[in-house]
């Protein structure tokens, strides 16, 4: 098959592949961890490019009530990379800058390649750039972009790698295609059309976020005097990208295939981006997760069985794991036997992360009582000040009803894989259509944690409203935007919130948790959310995804 098969190199800014190996913040380096991953077990051919980060993505520290930012002193050290012996040099800001290129030896088949400026040789200030993940905007952005881009290509070419798939996983490595086009304008004398035409057969692209403010544009000043031209001229970085240089439409005019992270993100970025003329075409490739990774094993097995009564004990084991974990990082012990619903999410308004504590008239006695037991956990983008409000906000919230809410500090992936194991309901509950896709919803419902969901992001491919799982929605089907209101922005948003948090407190109280005092009925359901996500969003369909429809040959 491999012969046959194209070689990808996959190029993202972050991965997420083991919890301690810091070179991730969220979903985005999660997912490209999972491709990794899947790319290994399926033993294809491959590759992956991205960054050393010397104090990865920030930590957070809660201090009286209110979250901060930290970062370790010392700088990372991992005893597991090999050092290829490889250096590449990237012109920024008319100064060399060496980047060296190190391999993640875990991976075999599917190598990982990090770049790293934090050398002797480059001048000072340069050794920073590869410092911290999402810890800087504009130039310093624009320079981390150029070493994973341009660095990265030309990785490949000191490495002897030629792929015949170039994947930039986000807009962040972008700046590849303009070297891809440089390569072939300076060094094989192609006029620019040409080339574009040329480099497009090779390239696949994946946009994310649907947020405007996500989506990443750079004034061409800042380029041009950054060193992202390259061999370019204004006119055609303005042809691929507008002005001001928009990452995105840059992706998708580089690009042969792009694709969006599940069907409704399909529809919503595919109107997004209608205005960009002469793109590729958006297919909808849904999310899925590492197994070996995100699957609780003993309750995987239990549900093989199919007896009820040892997935419950299953179930409960893995509750009990995360309890434990509860009570030795916050001193709270919250009780086996009562409904346990886990939010995690990174802290931006978008998500509504305080949503469930929106009228205290209804949800206070079920806290107080301790019928309802929620655990939190997420950390705001370093730059986001709303977002730290946000988390402040929890915190509070676990104060006031400190026998049933706690919030986990500094959440990573320990956290992240404890909670989608251990809750009994995974609550996710954003402004549609705001989420791309979500996986950690998927890594629960795989271990029988059922989701309360709204239908956003992968929930509406997967939800069977009261059989699987649930909708936020009256009737499981009925799902609103701010688009369906009347009014200003703000009102429409009013409405929109009102409307979802009573359908909320509905499903909750009148649904979930019912259900949960018949373990029989509850059981039954928890079947039905293995049964209907096991294979559908592992990664493993995910991968076979991208194989048929972005990476094939045929789609050249
Ligand atoms: C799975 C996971 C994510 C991604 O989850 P979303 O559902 O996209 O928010 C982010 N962070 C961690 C630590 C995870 O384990």
């Amino acid at each position: 098959m491999a012969n046959q098969e194209p070689k990808v190199a996959y190029f993202c800014m972050e991965y997420g592949i083991t919890s301690d190996f810091k070179i991730y913040s969220g979903g985005l380096g999660i997912l490209a961890g999972d491709h990794m991953k899947a790319a290994y077990d399926q033993n294809r051919d491959l590759i992956g490019i991205g960054m050393l980060w010397k104090q990865g993505y920030n930590e957070q520290i809660i201090k009286e009530g209110r979250p901060y930012k930290a970062y370790p002193v010392e700088t990372e050290k991992y005893d597991f990379l090999q050092d290829t012996g490889v250096k590449v040099k990237v012109e920024i800001r008319e100064r060399d800058v060496w980047c060296k290129v190190w391999k993640v030896d875990c991976f075999n088949n599917a190598d990982l390649y990090l770049l790293d400026t934090d050398l002797p040789e480059n001048y000072a200030g340069d050794e920073w750039i590869t410092d911290r993940l999402y810890g800087g905007f504009n130039e310093h952005r624009i320079a981390q972009e150029m070493v994973l881009s341009i660095g990265g290509v030309r990785a490949l070419r000191a490495l002897g790698i030629e792929p015949d798939v170039y994947h930039f996983n986000d807009s962040h490595p972008v700046f590849a295609g303009i070297e891809l086009l440089r390569e072939k304008m300076e060094d094989e004398g192609m006029w620019f059309d040409d080339a574009l035409r040329e480099v497009r057969k090779n390239v696949v692209f994946t946009t994310h976020t649907p947020v405007a403010a996500g989506n990443e544009v750079h004034p061409h000043k800042l380029l041009k005097y950054m060193g992202a031209y390259l061999h370019l001229n204004t006119e055609q970085m303005v042809a691929i990208g507008d002005a001001p240089f928009s990452m995105t439409a840059a992706g998708l005019r580089l690009s042969r295939n792009a694709n969006s992270v599940a069907s409704l993100h399909e529809q919503t970025a595919n109107e997004m981006w209608s205005h960009v003329d002469g793109a590729a075409p958006i297919v909808g490739i849904t999310n899925g997760v590492h197994r070996g990774t995100w699957t609780d094993e003993r309750v995987v097995s239990a549900f093989e069985g199919g007896d009820t009564n040892k997935i419950w004990d299953a179930h409960q084991a893995a509750k009990q794991d995360l309890l434990d974990l509860i009570e030795e990082r916050n001193g709270v012990k919250l009780d086996p036997n009562k409904l346990l619903i886990g939010f995690a999410r990174r802290a931006a308004p978008y998500k509504r992360s305080d949503f469930i504590f929106s009228k205290p008239e209804v949800i206070e006695e079920y806290l107080k009582s301790g019928e309802v037991q929620i655990v939190f956990a997420g950390k705001a983008h370093p730059l986001d000040n709303k977002g730290r409000e946000i988390v402040a906000r929890l915190i509070e919230m676990a104060d006031k009803y400190s026998n049933s809410v706690v919030f986990l500090e500094d959440y990573d992936m320990v956290i992240g894989a404890a909670l989608t194991r251990g809750c009994d309901i995974w609550l996710n509950n954003p402004r549609r259509p705001k989420e791309a896709s979500g996986t950690s919803g998927m890594k629960a419902a795989m271990n029988g944690v059922l989701n309360l969901s709204i239908l956003d992001g992968w929930w509406p491919e997967a939800c069977n409203h009261g059989v699987n799982g649930w909708a936020i929605s009256p009737d499981g089907v009925e799902a609103k935007t701010a688009e369906d209101f009347e009014g200003s922005y703000d009102e429409k948003i009013a409405q929109l919130d009102e409307y979802d948090v009573n359908n909320l407190y509905d499903i909750l109280l009148n649904q979930v948790l019912p259900t949960y005092a018949d373990k029989e009925k509850w059981v039954g359901m928890m079947k039905e959310s293995h049964k209907d996500t096991y294979v559908k969003f592992s990664a493993d369909r995910m991968l076979n995804d991208y194989y048929r429809l972005v990476y094939a040959p045929e789609n050249n």
